[in-house]
């Protein structure tokens, strides 16, 4: 790394210790633009990159909660507002006890650039808590989510600050949390929150936008080397929302998807996954994919096992950051996988990035690849604030444009930095300057 660039990153882990994982979200982003900022005289006078590692507000706060027992339980909670410059700050919130203030903040980072290659006009955020939806009752959950917008409600807003969902938190946290902020802010402000049941502000095709997405983005990928899905092995790690859908796309696309996974373990299955009982074991049951397996004459269940080791032609890692290391990405490549694109943020460790380009995989970031989600969440604010409400159709063909923008946009940015074919540089390098650029033109702030 350039010297000067270094000491702006030794300044940053020293400024935020503890923080691996927004430290390794940062590292990659200035190795990736690295050319970039050496040739942009005017972003170094503005310290751009300076800036941009620095939320523009971190907040934190204290969620008291009573259990079913009446005993009080506390939690933390968190919201970055990481960076307006293209917009309110728009991400999801995060309920998982691994949360803590680093995992939040690469999270926020991540979103900026994601957001900005949407090209909704969004800028980027995230927040969350350590909270444990897992074993909870609906009343627990809803008097949790109705503490943390106690806080919450007073920094947010239809036109500062827009959060979502992510991973545990779905339609059912987004109707709580959107119910207390209706009581306490005393108006109906759709905008305020996206993810939300499309009976009552929520978008049809939001659901299913970060799985198709991704799924597009692959197609594209693929595209560029005259291959397909159709016929296709899938590798797809975790069970959630984003698994989900990428798996019923794949499906419609003529692929089949062998493997899903949770923090218990690995399911193979050779027919390929039963994406309608699969919905009914995670969306109405809130089970474990274990009980997937029960159901399912060929599946295996593998305890504390990754879904690496199965032979299959793609991988679309959907669960969590730094899910696979290099070696499981060697083990993918011994088994013929030719393509990774990232469902989850940030799942490839910095290892299994740097083999998976050495062997010249195509390799998609999340922030591009996974941006079908927010984009989504743009479309659903947009028909908000309008007292619209689009088609399936309509939206899915929307954010179909907008995931093959971005996958142009990775390329003809990778291409001009004179290192074709890689998304990683593509994408990193194209938000970046998106919002490097609007920094210059609203002065230092
Ligand atoms: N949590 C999702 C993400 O990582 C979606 C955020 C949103 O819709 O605001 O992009």
């Amino acid at each position: 790394m350039d010297s000067r660039l270094e000491r702006i990153y030794e300044e940053a882990l020293k400024r935020n210790p503890t923080q691996p994982e927004f430290q390794q979200a940062v590292r990659e982003v200035i190795e990736s633009v690295e050319p970039l900022l050496l040739e942009r005289t005017d972003y170094q006078e503005a310290a751009i990159l300076e800036r941009i590692i620095e939320p523009e507000r971190q907040i934190m706060f204290r969620v008291a909660w009573q259990d079913d027992q009446n005993k009080v339980r506390v939690n933390r909670g968190y919201r970055i507002q990481f960076n307006s410059t293209l917009g309110p700050y728009k991400g999801g919130l995060r309920f998982h006890p691994s949360v803590t203030l680093s995992v939040i903040k690469f999270l926020g980072f991540e979103q900026i650039f994601k957001n900005a290659l949407t090209g909704q006009g969004i800028g980027g955020g995230k927040g969350g808590s350590d909270f444990d939806p897992h074993g909870k009752t609906d009343n627990e959950v809803m008097r949790f989510c109705q503490a943390f917008m106690m806080e919450l409600s007073k920094h947010i807003g239809a036109d500062i600050d827009v959060p979502a969902g992510d991973i545990g938190v779905g339609a059912r946290e987004i109707g709580y949390l959107f119910g207390q902020y209706k009581r306490l802010v005393h108006r109906n402000e759709a905008g305020v929150l996206t993810g939300k049941r499309v009976g009552w502000g929520g978008s049809l095709c939001r659901t299913e936008a970060t799985g198709y997405g991704l799924v597009t983005f692959t197609k594209a990928m693929l595209g560029t080397r005259d291959d397909s899905i159709a016929g296709k092995r899938v590798l797809v790690s975790g069970a959630g929302n984003v698994a989900i859908y990428a798996i019923e796309k794949v499906q419609k696309e003529g692929g089949i998807a062998v493997s899903i996974s949770d923090s218990s373990g690995a399911v193979y299955d050779p027919d390929g996954i039963d994406v309608e009982l699969l919905k009914d074991i995670k969306e109405v049951r809130r089970g474990r994919v274990s009980e997937y397996a029960e159901l399912r004459p060929n599946a295996q269940f593998r305890p504390d096992a990754k879904v690496w080791g199965i032979p299959a032609d793609l991988a679309l890692p959907c669960a969590t950051q730094n899910e696979v290391d290099a070696n499981d990405v060697r083990e993918m490549i011994a088994n013929g996988v030719k393509l990774i694109a990232e469902g989850a943020n940030m799942p490839l460790t910095p290892g299994a990035i740097e083999i998976a380009q050495a062997a010249n995989l195509l390799y998609a970031p999340g922030k591009a690849a996974n941006a079908g989600g927010v984009a989504t969440s743009a479309l659903e604010m947009q028909q908000n604030a309008s007292l619209q409400a689009w088609s399936f159709e309509a939206v899915e063909q929307k954010l179909d444009e907008i995931m093959l923008d971005i996958h142009s946009t990775c390329l003809s940015t990778a291409q001009e930095l004179g290192v074709p074919g890689n998304y990683l540089v593509g994408a990193n390098a194209a938000g970046f300057m998106k919002v490097a650029d609007a920094m210059l033109e609203q002065g230092i702030i």
